[in-house]
């Protein structure tokens, strides 16, 4: 009995060993205040793993919305749903009974029941000519995270779209100015990228930017941190998860592709649980 008992124990003390200096780490990127982790690259804890955490939220990442040829072409097939499919996905979360928010809605705690956010990377000029009009016409909202140097570019929104985009449909986010991987980006250049893409934004636009994405989900202590001392109240990265608010700066996401199914993935078979109000910031 007592050999039993100090096995146990010798097995819990190698088991804290492993698990809780990552959950420290974690935890101190609560809220999104960095407290003591230096140059860390930071986890938020995944859903899954999580159960003490009540306030998750699906975030859905979408890129381009259109058609393309080339299957063989990760790029291609990896960044894009076709305007048929996004439809037919639009309808789907309808009937599983999800209610699409913004940021800003989540910062003003007034949530529906079973909210998840649909966001859209870099600004590409098919989400004007696709996604919006399928949104719209169902009554939804999305998130469009965009790189503030392409506005008007080739092949990216411009002003003009951003404008029809943001009045009742999309939440504009920032995406930084070049969408450089924001790890290792030497402090002033990263400054500027997360700062400077808030700013023009803001001021094209003329409302506050609340979230960002990191671009190529790159970030760290850093990066995080001037996240947090810009303003943004919202980040999300490209790891694959249910989103915890208790991290939000880190908010994990779930990529969609061509072909996936809601009535069959997570999104349909995990209780989706979210409090409805959220924590006091
Ligand atoms: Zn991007």
């Amino acid at each position: 009995m007592k050999n039993k008992f100090l096995l146990a124990l010798i097995f819990f003390g190698l088991f804290s060993l492993t698990i809780l200096p990552a959950r420290a780490l974690d935890l101190s990127y609560s809220r999104g205040r960095i407290e003591g982790a230096a140059n860390v690259v930071p986890a938020a804890i995944p859903f899954e793993k999580s159960s003490k955490d009540p306030l998750i939220l699906p975030i859905l990442m979408y890129h381009h919305i259109r058609v393309y040829k080339d299957l063989k072409d990760p790029v291609g097939v990896n960044l894009s749903v076709t305007p048929r499919f996004f439809a037919r996905q639009l309808d789907e979360l309808k009937r599983l009974g999800f209610h699409t928010i913004t940021f800003k809605d989540l910062r003003a705690g007034q949530l529906p029941p079973k909210p998840i956010i649909l966001t859209f990377d870099d600004g590409y000029e098919d989400n004007f000519l696709y996604a919006l009009p399928e949104l719209k016409k169902r009554g939804m909202r999305g998130v469009v995270f965009m790189i503030s140097s392409r506005v008007g570019a080739s092949g990216y929104l411009s002003l003009k779209e951003l404008k029809e985009m943001s009045s009742g449909v999309f939440e504009v986010g920032s995406h930084t100015v070049s969408h450089f991987g924001l790890a290792g980006l030497p402090a002033q250049k990263l400054r500027k990228e997360v700062v400077g893409s808030k700013k023009i934004l803001e001021k094209q636009l003329g409302s506050p930017i609340v979230s960002f994405s990191y671009p190529y989900g790159s970030y760290s202590a850093q990066a995080v941190r001037e996240v947090s001392a810009a303003g943004y109240d919202y980040a999300v990265v490209t790891r694959s998860g249910f989103a915890s608010l208790n991290y939000p700066l880190t908010l994990y996401r779930l990529r969609v592709v061509e072909g996936m199914n809601f009535q069959d993935s997570r999104l349909a078979r995990k209780k989706v649980r979210l409090l409805s109000r959220v924590d006091e910031r």
